[in-house]
């Protein structure tokens, strides 16, 4: 395993993090609990949960309890998350966190999931922070960090708003033009930086030859050259890898075991291959993201990239609930005059206003059907 130092903490940990939202049946708590100490036992020390990951943070607590007997010789560290706003509700949150995990104190508590720049001053506003400080001072929890789907620039504006200890967010290969400039400022800051979905929500593996680009040896699968890139990235921390079963830890054991630093030109040909690679996908570059309609162009592009991988249309609904957030916020799409500035802004040329129209349909044909109740309530929550 590879250890790096975590923002200003004066904590060393491990380049791979585990990610507990894909366990493959959290009703079975020992195979889980199993799982997560055979993390722990080949190195990774940072585990995270959330208290909306249905069963993540008991399962958690099972294999925590028993690996609480080696934690001085074999440090291990608990990040978890609450969407809550108010003082009292992060309080009761965190307290429920902490009974599950069974442990005295949670090391990295999220602000959860800011989607706007709005959503921080809300959170803000209402006593979310005042409840962390607090917690903080009680011992309760022992750093305050956040988690977030919004674009880089904005993401660093929060940074320089409040000293979180570290951010969450998601970054691949996929999509790093996003986010880039949020790994920036957070790198100034001294800030630490955990990525999330560093396999692109699983798309990468399930799509070899479209991202092929991120191997640099022929030996590597795209599972080694994807992560590598990110344990090559000297702004990344922490990758969390949301591992399922034993295969998946293996696999991400392998990058972490046979990573070689990348050259300059290496990591400049991966970058450069995106736009091609994508071909008449969106590359999440953000130049269209000044809609005189506020319609918030790169996610909605972003959602159809997933349709245009995996071939569902049912796909841009996922991602535009259950990563995005925006379907249920009411319907932007119908905003649209159809002005044509984010078409001439597109470093691809996409068709953005077609693809809106077929996202609207999509929408539209998902909230009128039986499904949609149904849909929201088996959602992937990130
Ligand atoms: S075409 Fe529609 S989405 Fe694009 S900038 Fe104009 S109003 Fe916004
Ligand atoms: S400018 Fe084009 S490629 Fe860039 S985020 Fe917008 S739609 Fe995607």
């Amino acid at each position: 395993m590879i250890y790096k130092p975590f923002g200003a903490t004066g904590l060393n940990l491990s380049i791979l993090g585990f990610g507990g939202m894909r366990f493959e049946d959290q009703n079975n708590v020992e195979a889980c609990a199993d799982l997560v100490k055979a993390c722990y036992d080949a190195g990774i020390n940072y585990f995270d949960t959330a208290i909306g990951y249905g069963k993540s943070e008991e399962v958690m607590g099972v294999a925590f309890k028993e690996m609480a007997a080696t934690r001085i010789q074999r440090p291990f560290y608990v990040a978890s998350k609450t969407f809550a706003s108010t003082e009292d509700e992060v309080r009761r949150d965190c307290e429920t966190s902490l009974k599950r995990l069974q442990v005295d104190a949670i090391d990295f508590y999220h602000m959860w999931c800011l989607l706007e720049p709005e959503h921080f001053t809300e959170r803000q506003t209402k006593g979310a922070l005042r409840g962390f400080e607090k917690l903080k001072e009680e011992g309760l929890i022992r750093n305050i960090c956040v988690s977030s789907h919004m674009n880089g620039n904005q993401i660093g504006e929060i940074l320089k708003a409040y000293p979180f200890e570290s951010v969450l967010l998601g970054y691949s290969a996929m999509n790093f033009a996003f986010r880039d400039a949020a790994l920036d400022s957070a790198h100034r800051l001294n800030r630490a930086v955990v990525v999330m979905n560093p396999l692109g929500g699983g798309l990468i593996p399930q799509h070899p030859e479209r991202f092929g680009f991120v191997r640099s040896r022929p030996e590597e699968t795209v599972v080694d050259g994807a992560l590598r890139f990110l344990f090559n990235d000297p702004r990344i921390n922490v990758a969390l890898v949301g591992i399922a079963n034993r295969k998946q830890l293996n696999e991400a054991l392998a990058a972490v075991n046979g990573f070689r630093p990348l050259s300059p030109e290496q990591v400049a040909r991966i970058r450069g291959s995106v736009r091609e690679a994508f071909n008449e996908m969106c590359t999440g570059c953000a130049y269209c993201d000044e809609c005189p309609q506020g319609l918030p162009v790169p996610k909605l592009m972003d959602a159809y990239n997933q349709y245009m991988l995996s071939g569902k249309p049912i796909s841009i609904i996922h991602r535009l609930n259950w990563h995005w957030g925006i379907v249920r916020e009411g319907n932007h799409l119908d905003r649209c005059t159809e002005c044509g500035a984010c078409e001439k802004a597109c470093t691809q040329k996409l068709p953005i206003i077609r693809r809106l129209n077929e996202i609207r349909a999509e929408v539209q044909r998902w909230s009128q059907s039986e499904g949609a109740k149904a849909d929201t309530e088996e959602g992937d929550p990130e």
